[in-house]
C-alpha cells in the first residue's frame, strides 16, 4: 500500500488525469469497471507505468493506498457516483476522503458532502475544467467541501493543475457543492462564451459574406487582442481547417445541431432561483436547444424566407464583429460573476470571486486573457458589477456602439442574434436608473393591491385611486 492517491475510472478525463498525477511523481492506483481498460491503460502508460498501480477489483485499489486514503472518482455524473461511493464504503476508513472530480450537479454534492459529515468517509467535490486535453496537461481546479480535507489533496491538486505565471489554477470554493457551483457557472459562460462567437460568425459568414477561411483570420487576428483566449484561438483553427475529402471547409460541412450533457441548462436554472440574471447564458441554452429543431427550422424557412443574400456594403465596418465581441463578453462574464457573489447568502458560502477568476485564467476551457483583468478589478472591488470597473467601463464605453450596430443590423436584415441581443439589453438595462418597473407595479397594484412605493415619500404600501 504505497500508493498516494487512488482514481476510479479511466474514461476519457480520469485516464488523463491519471496520467497528470503520475507525471508530477505521485504513485497512484487505478480502478476501471471494465477490466480490461485497465489492462490497456497500464500498458500504454509507457515510461509513467512504475507510478500507477493496475487494481482489478475496488478492494484491491483501496489496499494499494497509503492510510489515510484519498480515491477520486472519475465516473458519470449521478448514480455512478453514488454507486462507487456505496462501493467504497464497505473498505475505506471514516478518515479516507473520497474526491468526486465528474461534472456533479452541485446539489448532489451537498447531499454527499452531509451524509458523508454523519458516517464517513470524506468527501470533496471538485470541479475540474479543461478537457481532455486539460486533465493530461493541466486542468482548472474548483475544490468544495471542509478546508482541511482540500489541505490534505492540495499538494497533489496543485502539481497537475495549469500554471498562470506560475501560480496553480486551483483553488478552495467554500463547503459543500460551492466547487461544483462555481465549475456550473464556469460552464454557463462557456456556453454564452462559444454562442456569442458562433453569432458573430453567422452575421460574418451570411452577411459580410465572409468564407470560413476568411472568418478564421479574423479570429487568428483577434486572439493577438483583447479577446485572446482559448474559445477564440479554437474557433479560428475549426474556421480554417479543410475537410481532407472533399476539400470544403470543415465547417461548410458541419451540420447547425449542438449537443449538450445539461450543465448550462443547471446553471440557468441555479439563476433562476438565485433571482440572479445571465440572460446571456439563457440565450445560449435556448440557442442550443433551438438548433436541435433542424426541421422546423426548415419549415420557418420555407414559409417566411430566410435572411437576404448580403448586407448593403459598408453596413458593418470591418473592427464592428470584433468590437461588439468584447462587449458583449465583458457583460457575459460580469453576469457571471453577479450570479457567482449572489449565492453566497443563500448558500452561506463567500465564494472568493477574484480568485476564482485567477484560477479561470488558464487550463479551463474559458481562459483568456481578460480574465486576468477581471482577477485585478474584482480583487480592487469584490463587491463591485465587472462592467463598472474602470477599465472594463471604459471597454465598454468604446465598444457598446459596435454591439448596438451589430444587434440592430442583425435584427434589419434577419440574422439571429439572441446571446448578443441579451448582452445589449442588460447594458441599456443597467445604465438605466429610472426603468420601467413603475408601470409593472401599476399593474400590479391594479389587479392584485400588491401596492407600490413612491419617489417622492418614504413607505412601502402605497395604493392607487385606478381609474375604472
Ligand atoms: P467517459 O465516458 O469517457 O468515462 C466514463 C468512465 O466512468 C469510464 O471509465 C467508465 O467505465 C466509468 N463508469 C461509467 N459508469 C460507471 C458506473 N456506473 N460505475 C463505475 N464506473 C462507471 O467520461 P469522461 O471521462 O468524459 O467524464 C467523466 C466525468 O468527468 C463526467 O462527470 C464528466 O461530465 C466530467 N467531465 C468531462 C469532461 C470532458 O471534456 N470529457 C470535462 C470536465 C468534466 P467503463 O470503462 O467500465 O465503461
Amino acid at each position: 500500500s504505497h500508493s498516494q492517491i487512488g482514481l476510479i475510472g479511466l474514461g476519457t478525463m480520469g485516464a488523463m488525469l491519471a496520467l497528470n498525477i503520475a507525471e508530477k511523481g505521485f504513485d497512484i492506483a487505478v480502478f476501471n469497471r471494465t477490466t480490461s481498460v485497465t489492462k490497456t491503460f497500464h500498458e500504454n502508460a509507457g515510461g509513467l507505468a512504475s507510478k500507477i498501480t493496475p487494481c482489478e477489483t475496488i478492494e484491491a485499489l483501496v489496499h494499494a493506498i497509503a492510510k489515510p486514503r484519498a480515491i477520486i472518482l472519475m465516473v458519470p455524473a449521478g448514480d455512478p457516483v453514488d454507486q462507487q461511493i456505496a462501493a467504497l464504503r464497505d473498505y475505506l476508513d471514516p478518515d479516507d476522503l473520497i474526491i468526486d472530480a465528474g461534472n456533479a450537479n452541485f446539489h448532489d454534492t451537498d447531499r454527499r458532502a452531509a451524509e458523508a459529515a454523519k458516517a464517513g468517509p470524506r468527501f470533496l467535490g471538485i470541479g475540474v475544467s479543461g478537457g481532455e486535453e486539460g486533465a493530461r496537461n493541466g486542468p482548472a481546479i474548483m475544490g468544495g467541501g471542509e478546508q482541511q480535507d482540500w489541505d490534505r489533496v492540495a499538494p497533489v491538486l496543485t502539481a497537475i493543475a495549469a500554471k498562470f505565471d506560475g501560480t496553480p489554477c486551483a483553488g478552495f470554493m467554500g463547503k459543500g457543492g460551492s466547487g461544483h457551483f462555481v465549475k456550473a457557472v464556469h460552464n454557463g459562460i462557456e456556453y454564452a462564451d462559444m454562442e456569442m462567437i458562433a453569432e458573430i460568425y453567422g452575421v460574418m459568414r451570411d452577411g459580410m459574406k465572409m468564407s470560413a477561411q476568411d472568418c478564421g483570420d479574423a479570429f487568428a487576428k483577434w486572439d493577438e487582442g483583447p479577446l485572446k483566449s482559448y474559445l477564440i484561438e479554437i474557433s479560428g483553427k475549426v474556421a480554417r481547417t479543410a475537410d481532407p475529402e472533399s476539400g470544403k471547409p470543415m465547417l461548410d460541412i458541419i451540420l447547425d445541431r449542438a449537443g449538450q450533457k445539461g450543465t448550462g441548462r443547471w446553471t440557468v436554472i441555479e439563476a433562476q432561483h438565485l433571482a440572479a440574471p445571465v440572460p446571456v447564458i439563457e440565450a445560449a441554452v435556448m440557442a442550443r436547444n433551438l438548433s436541435a429543431r433542424l426541421e422546423a427550422r426548415k419549415q420557418g424557412q420555407d414559409l417566411f424566407g430566410s435572411a437576404p443574400e448580403a448586407l448593403p456594403e459598408g453596413t458593418l465596418s470591418a473592427d464592428d464583429p470584433e468590437h461588439a465581441l468584447i462587449a458583449g463578453k465583458i457583460l457575459c462574464y460580469a453576469q457571471g460573476f453577479e450570479m457567482l457573489r449572489s449565492a453566497n447568502a443563500p448558500f452561506d458560502w463567500d465564494l472568493p470571486l477574484p480568485e476564482i477568476a485567477l484560477i479561470w485564467r488558464d487550463g479551463c476551457i474559458i481562459r483568456s486573457a481578460m480574465l486576468d483583468d477581471m482577477a485585478r478589478a474584482l480583487t480592487e472591488a469584490p463587491e463591485r458589477n465587472l462592467m463598472y470597473a474602470p477599465y472594463f467601463a471604459a471597454l465598454l464605453k468604446t465598444h457598446h456602439a459596435a454591439l448596438r450596430k451589430m444587434v440592430s443590423v442583425a435584427a434589419t436584415y434577419g440574422l439571429a442574434v439572441p446571446a448578443l441581443s441579451m448582452a445589449l439589453s442588460y447594458f441599456d438595462t443597467m445604465r438605466t436608473e429610472r426603468g420601467t418597473a413603475n408601470m409593472i407595479q401599476g399593474q400590479r397594484d391594479f389587479f392584485g393591491a400588491h401596492g407600490f412605493e413612491r419617489t417622492d415619500r418614504d413607505g412601502t404600501d402605497f395604493h392607487g385611486p385606478w381609474a375604472m
